[in-house]
């Protein structure tokens, strides 16, 4: 690609051409292999390549690839709905289509405002997040997130939402045992509702597992059940952003099932499509949506909502990761992997932390684990290992959380189809990825 180029994203960085995939493999123009080792942004779970899914979406091609909602049901539509909705905690059987990440917040933020509405609670409209977080790119979705560097260059924002600390125990040095912790963290919540105004407060919104902005964090046991009741004690509703745990990824179909987790919303996408179609739902019960569609009707909606090829997809995903044992595979092959990145944690101290669930796992750089103290940012470390790792075969997702908790952490998130082999593959990689890193920045 030349610099005549038309496309652009977010910087000036240039990647290669890819050519092909198959399985967690990538391939470049000039016939470079890499380990797809963060299945892309958490997304291309069930591997590249699978040819059932690909079946599927060329049989619906043929029939039909769009038929607008408001003109036609489709088949694809109302089965996936049905396939998603068994999957979900009881109750949660709605299920609206959108198109990605963002969207599925958007449309959780909006129902739970209509509903408010609805049911004569209108005052309330502030929804509460976590810092670190990331809950999309649109601005309602910004005015959650909880991520300076995405947030400050767009603020004043139409209406930026009061934040709470993300639960991150692992770094606290007092002398609370992490159960007391999760509990403290939880309290944050009722705090900032008092200080708001419970009347004023709608919902919270959180990743029951973090994705890239705290690094996989999971918060103490405790912390689940006190959010829930909190949120119940204040008529406040809780929305679990499943976007990058969900769809299998932590080993559980839901990052909230580890904890048997009641939330009132949900918002899914990312592996859901596993990248075949952009494809992402937002999930709520009969008693939240009854009351909307009661008062005239949800005012939402996409124009790709729900379309027949995106569907089809969706739908011979979840085939495969149910035939194939994807969900369970991810539980071993992340103990693991994880396993191993405790041991490259001991060869290398600068290593603080290796966390998460399943296959959506970090590591975190520390200067030493006695303080934690974040690497010095002109290292650029998150960079760093993520070039050496890719010149090495390995691609690996990385952050330097700005805002908040500062810090560098890569991911390892290979596809939820990796084998024992594989693994040993990207755990050799990436020893000598940290092996390099540690020699160059004198670590
Ligand atoms: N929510 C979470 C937890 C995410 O990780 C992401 C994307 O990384 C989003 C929302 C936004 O999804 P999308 O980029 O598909 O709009």
């Amino acid at each position: 690609m030349t610099s005549a180029s038309h496309l652009f994203y977010q910087t000036r960085l240039r990647r290669p051409l890819v050519d092909r995939a198959e399985g967690i493999y990538l391939y470049d123009r000039n016939g470079k292999k890499v380990i797809d080792g963060s299945s892309g942004a958490m997304v291309a779970n069930i591997g590249h390549g699978n040819r059932h899914v690909i079946e599927a979406m060329k049989a619906q091609l043929e029939r039909v690839s769009f038929a607008y909602r408001l003109h036609f049901e489709n088949e694809p539509a109302e089965e996936l709905a049905r396939r998603a909705a068994g999957y979900m905690p009881d109750g949660m059987d709605k299920v609206f289509f959108v198109s990605g990440g963002s969207e599925a917040v958007e449309s959780c933020l909006k129902l739970a405002r209509q509903y408010a509405v609805a049911v004569g609670q209108g005052s309330r409209w502030k929804v509460i997040s976590r810092f670190p977080s990331y809950h999309g790119s649109t601005l309602g979705a910004l005015a959650v997130t909880g991520y300076a560097a995405l947030t400050d260059p767009f603020t004043p924002m139409m209406q930026e939402m009061p934040k709470i600390v993300a639960p991150t125990a692992y770094l606290d040095r007092d002398n609370f045992s992490m159960e007391e912790r999760g509990i403290r963290y939880a309290d944050k919540l009722e705090e900032k509702i008092i200080e708001e105004g419970p009347e004023s407060v709608l919902a919270f919104i959180m990743e029951p597992i973090g994705g890239a902005s705290t690094g996989a964090l999971v918060a103490p046991d405790s912390y689940y059940p006190r959010i829930r009741d909190i949120c119940d004690r204040h008529s406040i509703l809780l929305i679990h952003d499943e976007v990058m745990s969900g769809a299998g990824r932590t080993g559980k179909f839901l990052g909230g099932d580890h904890w048997n987790c009641q939330p009132d919303l949900i918002a899914l996408s990312k592996g859901f499509g596993a990248g075949y179609s952009p494809l992402g739902a937002m999930i709520a019960p009969s008693r939240l949506v009854q009351p909307v569609l009661d008062a005239g009707g949800f005012m939402h909606g996409y124009t790709y909502a729900g379309n027949p090829l995106a569907c089809a997809a969706g739908l011979a995903v979840l085939d495969e990761i149910e035939r194939l044992g994807l969900v369970e595979n991810a539980a071993v092959m992340g103990e693991l992997l994880k396993a191993e990145l405790v041991k490259l944690s001991e060869r290398f101290p600068f290593i603080g932390d290796v966390r998460g669930k399943g296959l959506l796992l970090a590591a975190e750089f520390v200067v030493d684990r006695q303080t934690m103290k974040p690497l010095p940012k002109e290292l650029n470390a998150f960079q760093r290992v993520v070039d050496i790792a890719y010149d090495k075969g390995l691609i690996i997702y990385s952050r330097r959380t700005r805002g908040g908790i500062e810090g560098d952490h890569f991911l390892v998130c290979p596809p939820m189809i990796i084998t024992p082999e594989e693994i040993g593959e990207v755990v050799s990689i990436l020893d000598d990825t940290l092996l390099q890193l540690a020699g160059e920045l004198g670590l």
